[in-house]
């Protein structure tokens, strides 16, 4: 694809806490991978609750040592204002600053009692302002096919523009494969006078029968085309990694050319796929840099 005389937008790629060292030395593998793209930060995920927190920590700790600009996610649900103050001033210490601040989903059973004393996202992003100012730069969820939870679009807008007006800074996106929800998304946005940018979230199609279970809960849709063609496929994951590829390389290319801001890739720990449509992309990967 023809990606010349174009800026190189920028890209972030997420990261999960591993739960085992092996998961840990495979991370470190895809992160030095994905490092050559150059990406503007690695985030990494937080378990709601403060379920992987201990992980979390080690993550960024390593990324850190690596000289890797990285950001943290953090969810309020279930966690006391105190103890989300100490995890900020940790962070803070450590020369951290960028949050992505999220209120989470509580398992459910967890016995965590009480919800704890931030219900929702925005409340989360006004206390980091209240508390630290400038000092971190604020990213939060946004989505364009709508929370699960929402109870209706317009309300969705509404809480999302919430989020906004406490203070955040940038937004990236649930994962979507219909563009047009993210464009509509933005024009709706710009109706109340949002003005950040919202980067949009990217899932790459690797596994069909995961990638179903996790969209139907987290309600991102995959077009019924997409999922008829991915249910052919059967066990054969090479096709399967084939189409979703293309597929994905298109919709990334769909959004650049429309004027996306960025792309946020949700990596799964894995580098191939991620690699495999930058490359498409025409985006530089360090080692081809003139
Ligand atoms: P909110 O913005 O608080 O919204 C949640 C719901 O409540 C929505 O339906 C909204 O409409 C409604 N709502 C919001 N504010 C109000 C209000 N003031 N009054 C009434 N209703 C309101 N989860 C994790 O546990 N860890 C992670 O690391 C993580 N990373 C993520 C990264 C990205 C980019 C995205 C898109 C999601 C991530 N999630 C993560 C999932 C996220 O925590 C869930 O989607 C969660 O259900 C909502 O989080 P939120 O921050 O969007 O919540």
């Amino acid at each position: 694809m023809d990606t010349a005389n174009k800026e190189t937008p920028a890209i972030s790629f997420e990261l999960f806490p591993p739960k085992t060292e092996k998961g840990m030395e495979n991370l470190k593998q895809v992160v030095l991978k994905l490092r050559r793209l150059e990406p503007q930060y690695f985030s990494v995920t937080y378990g709601a609750g403060g379920s992987t927190q201990e992980r979390t920590f080690s993550t960024v700790d390593w990324l850190r040592e690596q000289g890797i600009d990285t950001a943290p996610h953090l969810s309020c649900i279930g966690t006391e204002k105190n103890e989300i103050l100490e995890i900020l001033k940790h962070y803070q210490a450590q020369g951290i600053r960028r949050i992505v601040a999220l209120r989470g989903d509580l398992p459910s059973g967890s016995g965590l009692g009480g919800l704890g004393e931030l219900n929702f996202a925005n409340e989360l992003v006004a206390l980091i302002r209240q508390s630290f100012g400038d000092d971190f730069h604020i990213e939060v969820a946004a989505y364009p096919e709508f929370h699960p939870q929402a109870e209706n679009a317009s309300l969705d807008l509404d809480n999302f523009k919430r989020k906004v007006e406490s203070g955040a800074h940038g937004a990236i996106t649930q994962y979507f494969y219909n563009a047009d929800a993210y464009w509509r998304f933005l024009d709706d946005c710009k109706q109340r006078d949002i003005e950040i940018p919202i980067v949009p979230g990217i899932m790459p199609i690797t596994n069909y029968n995961s990638l179903a279970r996790f969209s139907d809960a987290c309600g991102a849709e995959i077009p019924r085309w997409i999922r008829k063609r991915l249910e052919s496929y059967g066990d054969d994951l090479s096709s399967i990694q084939e189409f979703g590829a293309e597929v994905v390389t298109q919709l990334c290319q769909q959004l650049l050319d429309g004027g996306a801001p960025g792309l946020h890739f949700y990596t799964m720990n894995q580098s191939g796929s991620v690699l495999q449509i930058c490359s498409a992309l025409g985006l530089p990967d360090g080692t081809t840099a003139a």
